[in-house]
């Protein structure tokens, strides 16, 4: 009897919810198990990483990858599960383009330290102890792995084969694509081209949306918080900030069916380089300020009142897509490997 396919999934700088999101696809989880012999998944079994450093090149069928490139140990595994496996997937937002992590692009790496274990109120620090590379004890020396400067994306830092976006992808995508694989490895069916974004459709949220949309001509933005939004009217009408025009479909426009915007979690349109500046895009062409006539310093400042009213622009147009945006970090005087 030939042996099983071999499956791994590594968790990186993520919340844990992709692993969680596997779990998700309920029964299907044991045709997974039946399907493949698990060669390395740290987070439900007990392996170490000198078992995959033992592996022969190639052993890993298929592996899994959630979580950006935080650190050297993330680095380190990156590239040894890129050797060990015949087909990597980025699976999840923060493995796709860098997600939550990659927002600290927008600042440095003592500043993130400095909220992380200096200035957070819920910490304990008084001699402001930060995490090093290196200590020495009585028992030896202790060693962490170095914090980078800048969060990467897993293919900033090797070769990827498919990309499974979404924070995290959702469920009937997860299966949709396992099956595909399993097909390609046990039947010889063709897999999708190298590079495919899989699980996901080549239109936006917004197709995916039932509410109603007209022309849009907004006076201010509010925060989720702030109204209760009509729930079968478009949100960016609303005046909600919605991200549903500037991504890419395929979780069945989810976030809108409960009244929240879309956060932009399954990456950009075909064809877009730069998510939030798509997003910008989109929301300079329905601010509705000024009437016909008035003059460009008053029109400049009623313009500028409408956006003054979206909290976080960056935050909010690049919550998901920093490490892979055009910007990728701020120019900031960090330390650390940049
Ligand atoms: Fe698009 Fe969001 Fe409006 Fe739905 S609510 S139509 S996803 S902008």
């Amino acid at each position: 009897m030939s042996e099983k396919p071999k499956l791994a999934m590594y968790w990186a700088a993520s919340c844990g919810g992709c692993e969680i999101s596997v779990l998700n696809i309920h029964e299907h989880i044991l045709t997974v198990d039946s399907i493949f012999d698990i060669a390395f998944f740290p987070c439900i079994a007990d392996f170490k990483v000198h078992h995959v450093e033992n592996y022969p090149d190639g052993y890993i069928d298929v592996c899994l990858w959630n979580g950006a490139i935080r650190n050297s140990e993330s680095e380190h595994m990156a590239h040894l599960l890129r050797q060990k496996s015949k087909v990597l997937v980025a699976y999840g937002s923060c493995a796709y383009e860098g997600c939550i992590p990659a927002l600290s692009n927008l600042t440095s790496k003592a500043a993130t330290f400095n909220t992380v274990y200096g200035e957070n109120h819920s910490l304990d620090n008084p001699n402001q102890v930060v995490p090093l590379t290196s200590v020495d004890v009585a028992e030896g020396t202790l060693t962490l792995p170095e914090f980078y400067h800048t969060v990467q994306s897993l293919d900033q830092v090797v070769d990827v084969d498919y990309y499974l976006p979404g924070c995290p992808p959702e469920p009937p995508q997860i299966w949709a694509v396992l099956q595909v694989v399993v097909a390609g490895l046990l039947e010889g069916a063709p897999l999708p081209p190298k590079g495919s974004i899989v699980g996901v459709t080549n239109t936006a949220v917004c197709e995916e949306c039932d509410r109603v949309k007209s022309e849009k001509a907004i006076e201010r933005f509010y925060r989720p918080y702030e109204i209760t939004p009509d729930p079968e009217v478009c949100l960016l009408d609303q005046g909600l900030v919605c991200m549903g025009l500037a991504t890419r479909g395929g979780c069945g426009a989810l976030c809108p069916q409960v009244n929240m915007g879309c956060r932009g979690c399954y990456g950009p349109m075909p064809g877009v380089e730069d998510q939030g500046a798509k997003m910008l895009s989109a929301i300079a062409s329905v601010i509705g300020a000024g009437e016909p006539g008035m003059e460009d310093a008053e029109l400049e400042e009623k313009i500028g009142a409408v956006v003054d009213t979206i909290v976080d622009p960056a935050g909010t147009f690049y919550r998901f897509s920093m490490a892979h945006s055009l910007l990728r970090r701020a120019k900031v005087n960090g330390n650390g490997k940049g």
